[in-house]
């Protein structure tokens, strides 16, 4: 049996290179590790698998990495003493794979020709397999399956000196969506894939030993470290950050934007700004665009799902005209249901976290509105809920179309075959979950309600692939396998 649970060295399954992630890194702090515990801990809903923290100290690095929730991990002070110096770089994780090695845990570590190096990354590359194959032709030892260490092997073969134009060097030869931030003597750095596929974030923090820089995933980080926001990193943007200053440079071909849609719809947290919009905002937005395009004009209340629908709800309510209430009830003590392993315990998870709250609902004509729908095992366990405490109608709402495809750029979403949307039609589904009648946000609708006219057919705006199919960045590991002659080139200093 392979070390890493793997028994093919050279291509890795899709599932296993799915992952969840939230970033941060802080430069030029006293409290380095403190502080990214901190936004780590405002990042939790970004991965909950497993977390770590890399700082330095000027002379040292120091590691911790845990597969439990942040607070668990560093909520021990002998731990946090550990992890000195002023800089520190910290990662969240959650993989679909349940393949949680230790070695998997970032931020990676290795030690280069410059000397140590420390990497956290959001996204998934879609040719981490072909380049891996060449790598371990070469020779390269990998230590671990994350598609992270595919960066820092061609960052140890790159001809380039120093950490910046090694990580440049490596970076062009990626293809797919990340966002990185990584830390060297002297330098945090980050970087963001020529579409900005996932988010980052410079912050500026200001105290009494002078200013320090922050990258992070989503504002909600900076917040919690009383940092503010400064800017997005763009897309196709190296940011790095020393002594001097923050240094912005933009070293590949510039591509059209592709920005998730699916972090306004449900993966960010609604107190984010993203691209300068309120999430909040955008969720309301998307709710009221729901209830014009699917009003239910019968229904007496409207009932969120919680906790991802309720800004969508609040929307939904507001525009219908029709009072909005709590429904059902959130434990806040059970993980998220989907992240659950198995289906038998998934089913489980829905029960202890949700429940009706009857006495309202009873006898009433319901629209429940949620997020999405993935596997359809919440939807028809909620379903069955409602009605079961009473609810004479329930007429279900989706705040995004229909999720049709897998995501291969850092959404968890199961195969094309694992998706409700992929094998039944509206209706079908509908029938499925036993809703009175079901109803998802268009696809314009979701463009108008973040701010453009409608979805640009030719050149979409947004990365919605997991809706459309439209996969807007190569795929070479999954359906193109003559591309792999185009990217094995790994001679040194080659681009
Ligand atoms: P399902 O039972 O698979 O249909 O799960 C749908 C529920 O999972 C929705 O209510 C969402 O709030 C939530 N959800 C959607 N996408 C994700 C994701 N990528 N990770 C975790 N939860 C998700």
């Amino acid at each position: 049996m392979s070390l890493m649970g793997t028994n093919n060295i050279f291509d890795i399954d899709d599932d296993k290179l799915k992952e969840e992630c939230g970033v941060f890194g802080i430069f030029a702090h006293d409290e380095a590790a403190s502080l990214t515990a901190l936004g780590l801990h405002a990042l939790q809903h970004r991965g909950q698998e497993a977390t770590g923290i890399v700082s330095f100290d000027g002379d040292d690095f120091h590691a911790h990495r845990a597969a439990k929730m942040v607070a668990s991990a560093f909520g021990d002070p002998r731990v946090m003493r550990t992890l000195t110096g002023d800089i520190a770089i910290g990662h969240n994780r959650y993989s679909t794979s349940g393949d949680t090695t230790p070695r998997n845990i970032q931020p990676l570590y290795a030690d280069l020709s410059f000397g140590g190096f420390a990497m956290a990354h959001n996204g998934n590359l879609t040719n981490a397999n072909t380049l891996r194959r060449a790598l371990v032709q070469k020779g390269a030892l990998f230590q671990s399956t994350s598609d992270t260490e595919v960066i820092i092997h061609l960052m140890a073969l790159a001809a380039e000196k120093n950490p910046f134009d090694k990580m440049v060097s490596a970076l062009k030869k990626i293809e797919g969506a990340y966002s990185l931030v990584a830390c060297a003597k002297g330098f945090l750095i980050g970087a963001r894939d020529p579409h900005g596929v996932r988010p980052l974030v410079l912050g500026r923090l200001e105290h009494e030993g002078g200013v320090s820089h922050v990258l992070t995933s989503e504002s909600c980080a900076l917040d919690i470290v009383g940092a503010t926001l400064v800017r997005e990193v763009e897309p196709g943007e190296v940011v790095v950050i020393d002594n001097k200053g923050v240094h912005s440079h933009r070293p590949f071909d510039k591509k059209p934007p592709k920005f998730c849609i699916f972090e306004y719809i449900y993966f960010a947290r609604p107190d984010s700004l993203m691209e300068g919009n309120s999430v909040y905002q955008i969720r309301k937005n998307i709710g009221a665009e729901l209830a014009r395009e699917a009003p239910c004009a019968q229904a007496d209340l409207v009932v969120p799902v919680p906790d991802s629908g309720v800004p969508a709800a609040i929307g939904y309510a507001a525009e219908a005209g029709i009072p909005f209430d709590l429904g059902i009830i959130r434990s806040h003590y059970v993980g998220r249901t989907f992240i659950q392993p198995s289906e038998a315990t998934r089913n489980l998870g829905v029960k202890m976290k949700h429940n009706a709250n009857q006495a309202l609902i009873e006898g009433k004509k319901v629209v429940l509105v949620d997020d999405s729908i993935v596997r359809g095992t919440t939807s028809k366990k909620i379903v069955e809920m409602v009605r079961a405490a009473g609810a004479t109608e329930v007429h279900m709402r989706i705040s995004s179309p229909p999720t049709s495809h897998s995501c291969f750029y850092g959404i968890d979403t199961p195969s094309k075959e694992g998706l409700m949307a992929h094998r039944m039609d509206v209706d079908e589904i509908c029938a499925h979950i036993g809703a009175d009648s079901l109803s998802y946000i268009s696809v314009d609708g979701l463009y108008r309600a973040v701010g453009e006219a409608k979805r640009n057919m030719d050149e979409p705006q947004y990365c919605d692939a997991c809706f459309t199919g439209d996969y807007a960045v190569a795929r070479l590991d999954h359906e193109n396998a003559s591309t792999n002659d185009k990217v094995t080139d790994l001679r040194e200093g080659q681009n």
